[in-house]
């Protein structure tokens, strides 16, 4: 039996010494994010995580959410209580702006924060992160009226939010979007067409639903630039804001998934008895823009929900592996018979490596968190826009590289669980199958890997990815220069990182230019291979602070030890790894794309 418990120590590691908490506190809006309140924030959270959602884990997997004859959707025993203590306690509005009653704590302590929800209960949480995104297209585009009628109930979480963007036939490609909406002379559109694949479009939670919608103009031109964005609320609100007339949008069927069974992934009609009431969204045909800015902070979530898997799926198998007698241990006293597994090298060698995955995209999650409200909040423009450019980098890395981690993760935790691990039971597969969404929802891996080579490296020349890999060679060259003979090691395998790294930028800049197909055919290894290093990176920094830390005694010296040795077993076992994803990038990327489509 596991139970979730929220890494507290290796979390305010990570946000006071490598993501910076205390400048962040500093930046205008920030001031009440000291690094105490936010250890406590943590704490409140980190027991409403292992206390509230976490034992509601496992049956909500089993039961699953439900579509009753009356069209109306069942959640999962305890899971509405469960959303109703979420919102009383203020969870739902932690880094939403105060002018619509939220907390505006910056986004890396809610990044933290979201964490513990995603590692609990990943099923659940899915509803609050979609309605933050729904509440950040409101936000950022909508008119002053719209945000006064549902951003305080959405910020409360009163009323929750789904983006409906994904059609039959428009998935990866929302140009393809067929849903339509024609303007009616009181200055509202009505909806109608299909949308698929929405999370929480229907659920028991609260009295309303608010939808985002894509859908088209009846004059709007072809592709991407036709595509406005819509508000259309189950319940249409009345003059006094309550839930008014039914709105014509249904949930019509749920999907069986492979995982998160307790979200409702729903099939929704719009405009079944002549069309749904919307409410367009800042300007005609600029729905898709809007969406891409509204996508950095649900691509970075998804990130978060990859490392909060991770984490659970470790601790589940740490929690077994010190149960579960199996053999003597090689190596160990040989007057013992036998012992738990683990004390064998090779589960130790499983464990050690989803730690150091798991601490390593933490960091770097955490790490463009904090530039996140740095590129918001900086009072200098120059900063402001530094401050963007990297994270704009760091997005699809974090959503691409945590998510793909999730999968070796959550994978290791099965095995060390040996056939158990297979059987339902012990919870490993249920982590292992809810994994699996993160790399194809909020983009696919593909299309992350995509968007980094293309518009975050080949678009300016490969400048910003240069800067950010020049600066973690600075790091690397200090390391290998110094006395310390771990710090050495680290920063010896970090520089022939970079080395990769740096050549596969160089290649993939000019290839992005003269022949794109070959150039993106190893978009994901490079994608792979940014994701290794920036985790070499911050678990380098990591080392040395740790290191510098022991030598003035502060801290608590075992957890710092860890540290070190984590980041050694990162940088001698994971990172040189980095080769291989620099040829993954670069190699064979002519020949991926030589055979013709009949070949396979
Ligand atoms: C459980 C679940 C919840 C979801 N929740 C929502 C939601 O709330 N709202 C919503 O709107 N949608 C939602 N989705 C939809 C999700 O975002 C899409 O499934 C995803 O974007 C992929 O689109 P697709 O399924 O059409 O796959 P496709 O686009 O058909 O992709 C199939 C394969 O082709 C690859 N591919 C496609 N185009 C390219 C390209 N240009 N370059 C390289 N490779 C490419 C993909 O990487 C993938 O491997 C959800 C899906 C699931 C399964």
């Amino acid at each position: 039996m596991s139970t979730y418990r929220a890494p507290l120590e290796d979390m305010q590691f990570a946000l006071n010494e490598l993501a910076g908490l205390a400048e962040v506190a500093k930046l205008p809006g920030c001031e009440e994010a000291e690094p105490q309140t936010v250890a406590a924030i943590l704490e409140e959270a980190a027991k409403f995580a292992s206390d509230v959602l976490d034992p509601l884990n496992r049956a909500g997997d089993q039961r699953g959410a439900r579509l009753l004859e009356d069209g109306s959707v069942r959640t999962p025993q305890g899971f509405r209580d469960a959303y109703w203590k979420f919102v009383e306690n203020g969870w739902n509005g932690l880094a939403k702006s105060p002018e619509f009653g939220g907390q505006g704590l910056p986004q890396v302590v809610a990044a933290a924060v979201e964490e513990m929800w995603h590692a609990s209960n990943m099923a659940f949480d899915l509803c609050p992160l979609l309605t933050q995104g729904a509440i950040e297209a409101i936000e950022l585009n909508g008119s002053a009226e719209l945000k006064e009628r549902y951003l305080p109930k959405m910020v409360a979480g009163t009323w929750t939010g789904t983006m409906n963007l994904t059609e039959p036939a428009a998935g990866s490609d929302l140009a393809a979007v067929r849903t339509r909406a024609v303007p009616q002379a009181d200055g509202t559109y009505l909806v109608s067409g299909q949308k698929i694949f929405i999370t929480y479009g229907e659920h028991d939670y609260t009295e309303n639903i608010v939808h985002l919608v894509l859908a088209r103009l009846p004059d709007a031109p072809e592709g991407v630039k036709g595509i406005s964005l819509f508000v259309v609320p189950k319940f249409i609100p009345d003059a006094s804001g309550k839930p008014g007339r039914r709105n014509d949008v249904h949930c019509v069927s749920l999907e069986h998934k492979l995982g998160i069974h307790a979200s409702p992934t729903c099939v929704m009609s719009y405009g079944d008895k002549g069309g749904a009431k919307g409410w367009i969204v800042g300007e005609p045909n600029r729905g898709l823009e809007y969406m891409f800015v509204m996508m950095n902070l649900a691509r970075y979530s998804v990130g978060l929900e990859g490392i909060g898997i991770s984490e659970r799926a470790y601790q589940r198998a740490v929690a077994y592996a010190r149960e579960r007698v199996q053999g003597r241990a090689a190596g160990l006293d040989k007057g013992a018979k036998t012992g738990p597994i683990i004390e064998h090298p090779d589960v130790r060698r499983m464990l050690m490596t989803m730690r150091a995955w798991i601490e390593a995209t933490r960091a770097v999650a955490y790490v463009t968190g904090a530039a996140m409200d740095s590129a918001a909040r900086h009072p200098d423009a120059q900063a402001r826009k530094l401050h963007q450019a990297f994270v704009d980098l760091m997005i699809p890395i974090v959503k691409g590289h945590s998510t793909e981690v999730a999968q070796e993760v959550a994978s290791l935790g099965l095995q060390v669980h040996g056939g158990m691990g297979f059987i339902e039971e012990t919870g490993a597969a249920q982590h292992y199958r809810d994994a699996r969404i993160t790399t194809i929802y909020e983009g696919t891996t593909g299309i992350q890997a995509n968007d980094l080579a293309g518009r975050k490296t080949a678009r300016d020349g490969g400048a910003t990815a240069k800067a950010v890999s020049r600066e973690i060679g600075a790091v690397a060259k200090r390391l290998a220069a110094g006395a310390d003979a771990d710090l050495r090691a680290i920063g010896a395998s970090l520089a022939a990182g970079v080395a990769a790294l740096d050549r596969t930028i160089d290649w993939i800049v000019p290839a992005y230019g003269s022949n794109t197909r070959v150039a993106l055919a190893g978009s994901v290894g490079y994608l792979r291979l940014w994701g290794l290093v920036a985790g070499g990176w911050q678990m380098a920094r990591a080392a040395e602070i740790a290191t510098r830390k022991l030598a003035a005694g502060e801290g608590d010296p075992d957890f710092l030890r860890a540290k070190v040795t984590t980041a050694r077993f990162y940088a001698e076992a994971l990172l040189p790894q980095a080769g291989s994803y620099a040829a993954l990038a670069t190699g064979g990327a002519e020949a991926a794309v030589a055979l013709a489509a009949d070949r396979f």
